[in-house]
């Protein structure tokens, strides 16, 4: 998002009323950026391929029907991890055939609904494949895939790395045996027709992301070879594309990455294999701004602090791992204009009853007021959308905006959770159910 078009959409929000005594936090989603972004997803691989390509957004980086329905409408289906997020792709209208259903603990149910649907499923284990030998037993209609871990290693945030040697995710390739089980996996089952990788979120580099799709696709001319014909035909290389939180810039860009592919992998790239991709985060992060009110503003051991609505709910990972998950903040006045205050080393504080709750520390920012508002920037994906409960904080109202003739206007995508809803799925309907 240009400083310039959050600077109008902050104003507006202020101006409109979306924040308010009830309702002091609001998220913001930037209709036209995310447009852009997905735009720019499908021309960078469009440019390094004649082969279809299925980009599948990740639901877990942004989890809003309104937001698959959006991307839906830009070509972009679905990648799926639970039955939630299978319903909330469903809800959004994505075709089962744009869908893919990964996820390291799949239930027999999951599989058979899966199938029933056509959505393809890339097994994660020989465990997992062996429950989908005994559903295929009638023949296959889905796509299927085997995830594999090509342990090219970790990035810079441990708890996001997921091709490190004993990650829990997919078959571990270089383990002993492991890349001969896999080859015979697929000599077994002719229906076995795709490859998946995902190396890791925020955090590796682009070229240890390429080494990993690279380890992908000799694995599958490895097959391929083995069994004598391109049984194959589709290799899926997960997301993963980093984010740049630390300034406006789109740095990776969609294109870098797939050019890079191009020059590292150019056999992946040559028509003969399909492509999967799973971005999150590139898609969504930067086109979200959360927004909340500076309740108040206090001195403690002489360092400023702005007590603030936006904390540990909206912003978990940055809350416990700051030094991972690091968030721009911009200060804006009363009214929404960009603060003019002097610049204060201060703390921005969340709401919520334990000390950690901050989401910037000794930050240096125009001094803050009882009054003004803060935005958490880049916070589109995994923040505001994927809620954490504590202190019963309710999930924040998520508007999308455009700007029409110069005016900005926002469209509901998801309401603020009520008081009354917060009680009532904590079990307000059965106060009395321990009582005997
Ligand atoms: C989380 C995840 C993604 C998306 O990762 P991003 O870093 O948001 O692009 C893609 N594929 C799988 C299997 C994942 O678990």
């Amino acid at each position: 998002m240009t400083v310039e078009r959050r600077n109008q959409a902050v104003r507006a929000a202020v101006e409109q009323g979306l924040l308010s005594e009830d309702q002091p936090v609001a998220a913001l989603l930037d209709v036209a950026g995310i447009r852009e972004s997905a735009a720019a997803l499908r021309a960078a691989f469009a440019a390094v391929t004649d082969a279809p390509v299925l980009h599948a957004f990740a639901v877990k980086a942004t989890p809003l029907v309104p937001v698959l329905a959006l991307l839906n409408a830009e070509g972009i289906g679905a990648e799926v991890a639970s039955p939630g997020e299978l319903a909330l792709a469903r809800a959004a209208g994505v075709r089962p055939e744009h869908t893919v259903l990964d996820s390291p603990a799949k239930t027999t149910a999951e599989l058979r609904e899966a199938f029933a649907l056509g959505i393809a499923v890339n097994a994660d284990n020989p465990q997992e494949l062996a429950r989908i030998d005994a559903l295929a037993a009638d023949g296959v209609a889905s796509p299927v895939g085997v995830r594999v871990n090509a342990q090219i290693g970790a990035g810079s945030i441990g708890a996001l790395s997921t091709a490190t040697a004993t990650s829990k995710f997919g078959v571990a390739l270089r383990d002993e045996g492991a890349r001969e089980a896999v080859v015979r996996m697929y000599l077994d089952r002719p229906w076995l027709t795709r490859l998946h990788t995902h190396s890791g979120s925020q955090g590796i580099p682009l070229a240890r992301m390429a080494e990993g799709v690279a380890a992908v696709y000799e694995l599958a001319e490895e097959i391929n070879a083995a069994v004598g014909r391109q049984q194959i035909d589709t290799v899926d290389i997960g997301g993963g594309l980093p984010v740049n939180f630390a300034s406006d810039e789109t740095d990776p860009t969609f294109a870098a990455y797939a050019r890079l592919l191009k020059e590292r992998v150019p056999g992946l790239l040559d028509g003969r294999y399909g492509l999967v991709t799973e971005f999150g985060r590139a898609l969504i992060a930067k086109h979200g701004t959360t927004l909340a009110r500076v309740e108040y503003a206090k001195v403690s051991g002489s360092r400023p602090i702005a007590v603030t609505h936006a904390g540990v709910q909206v912003a978990t990972r940055t809350v416990y791992d700051p030094v991972s998950w690091p968030l721009r903040i911009a200060a804006y006045d009363g009214k929404g204009l960009p603060s003019t205050a002097p610049e204060t080393v201060q703390d921005i504080a969340g709401p919520a009853c334990f000390a950690g709750d901050l989401l910037a520390e000794g930050r240096s920012l125009p001094r803050l007021e009882q009054g003004d508002v803060i935005a958490a920037l880049d916070t589109g994906a995994y923040y505001f959308s994927s809620h954490y409960g504590y202190n019963s904080l309710p999930r924040p109202a998520v508007y999308g905006f455009g700007v029409r003739a110069g005016a900005v206007e926002f469209s509901p995508v998801r309401a603020a959770q009520s008081v009354a809803e917060i009680v009532a799925e904590a079990g307000g309907d059965r106060a009395d159910a321990l009582l005997g």
